[in-house]
């Protein structure tokens, strides 16, 4: 008889932007003329660099000729970008990650609710509330039990570890610099985090997407630059951020050598082998022509194009932390991030500020509370807009609150 992974019918109903777009659209439709700022937007809006756009033309051109077609490439990915990766991304920074170590992907949404096919299904995990819904989805998929610790303005936005009473998590899910909230963690308490994975045989799956967007000295790049990260941590990054190729789509995953884990038989199996099977069952690999164009992102035009968008996005930001600030708001994120983590007016929650800024400033954001629950009285501002766009919206914000 033909069953179902009941598992998937347990996965929450994806109501938070299917509802927000329902209230933007009621609200639309009810007010034609007005034009709306959209500030919840998750996704880039400058162009492609330059150097990006000639490395796709180029590889699109050598496949007319015999000489430069490209049929399957390796599944890990091509040598060029895992080298260019390893040097750029890691050596350059002093950290040791090897090519062999790198693998290439179509971003990093695959590879970060992928990962967990090759662990067991009774391991248990740990996410931060508010969160990014991937994780919680795809261990739900599987039916594992997952715990969530919050990540509020009385902690710092600074996850507590699991209490010595509490069983230990076998998975931790860190993302920082953190969707939703913006913030980071600092060197000191990441290696509290490793320290703990290390004395509890954990594994912890780091998303570091918003890398590039770290202007802090003291703020981590990478989980390898904390001690001991190399033995228990898993490290996803993306070009979709960085460099706008959230269509385009390529990320990278990191699966150091030293990570093992003990079969139920003894065994001392390297996670890397295990993933490297499982890759090349399960995917054919990232476009010749993408990789060509992650390949350009560290070329010296390719990174002063990129360096320079990323510099447009948090002059918004900037702009956008200053105006709310001066409104008198405890404004997080923002620095390190293209995310703001905006606190709701005493008395309003997520989703009435939501409304009210819908309405009475005719700006779109996303309700805190849709991350989690610890994301109640919050909402999200993204600093992807064009820059006319992010200055007006502080106003109209402004009046509005000012009630004028
Ligand atoms: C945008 C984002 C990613 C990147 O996803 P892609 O699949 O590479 O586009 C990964 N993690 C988080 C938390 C994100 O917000």
């Amino acid at each position: 008889m033909l069953t179902l992974n009941e598992n998937f019918l347990h996965l929450q109903a994806n109501y938070l932007f299917a509802e927000i777009a329902h209230r933007v659209a009621d609200f639309q439709q009810r007010n034609p003329d007005v034009r709306l700022i959209r500030l919840g937007i998750g996704d880039v809006t400058q162009p492609l660099a330059p150097a990006v756009i000639e490395a796709l033309h180029r590889a699109v051109d050598e496949q007319a000729s015999a000489e430069g077609f490209r049929g399957y490439g390796p599944e890990q990915g091509y040598l060029f970008l895992r080298q260019a990766i390893s040097d750029n991304d890691y050596r350059a920074r002093g950290i040791e990650v090897s090519a062999d170590e790198i693998f290439i992907n179509d971003g990093a949404k695959s590879d970060t609710g992928n990962f967990t096919d090759i662990l067991g299904r009774d391991n248990t995990v740990l996410v931060t509330d508010p969160v990014y819904p991937v994780y919680v989805d795809s261990n739900t998929m599987f039916g594992r039990s997952i715990s969530f610790a919050p990540c509020t303005v009385e902690n710092g936005f600074v996850p507590a570890l699991p209490g010595d009473d509490a069983p230990a998590p076998s998975l931790i899910y860190l993302c920082y610099p953190n969707n939703p909230t913006g913030t980071t963690l600092s060197a000191c308490e990441l290696q509290r985090w490793v320290d703990y994975a290390l004395a509890h045989n954990s594994l912890i799956l780091y998303d570091s997407a918003y890398e590039s967007y770290i202007s802090s000295p003291d703020v981590p790049h990478s989980i390898y630059e904390i001690r001991g990260a190399r033995r228990c941590t898993v490290e996803f990054r993306s070009f979709s951020k960085t460099a706008g190729f959230t269509g385009l789509r390529c990320g990278y995953t990191v699966v150091p050598t030293e990570v093992e884990v003990v079969s139920s038989t003894g065994q001392r199996v390297r996670l890397a082998n295990l993933w490297r099977r499982r890759q090349t069952t399960k995917f054919n690999g990232t476009p010749y022509i993408v990789q060509r164009a992650a390949e350009a992102v560290y070329s010296p035009e390719g990174r002063e194009q990129v360096r320079s968008t990323i510099a447009y996005y948090m002059q918004n930001a900037a702009i956008m932390h200053r105006a709310l600030s001066e409104l008198g708001i405890n404004v997080y994120g923002g620095k390190d991030a293209p995310y703001l983590w905006v606190p709701a007016p005493a008395g309003t929650d997520s989703w009435g500020f939501f409304n009210r800024l819908l309405h009475e400033a005719h700006v779109v954001t996303t309700p805190g509370v849709g991350f989690g629950p610890a994301g109640e009285g919050f909402i999200r501002l993204t600093a992807f807009g064009k820059r006319e766009d992010c200055i007006e919206a502080m106003s109209r914000i402004a009046r509005c609150l000012k009630g004028e």
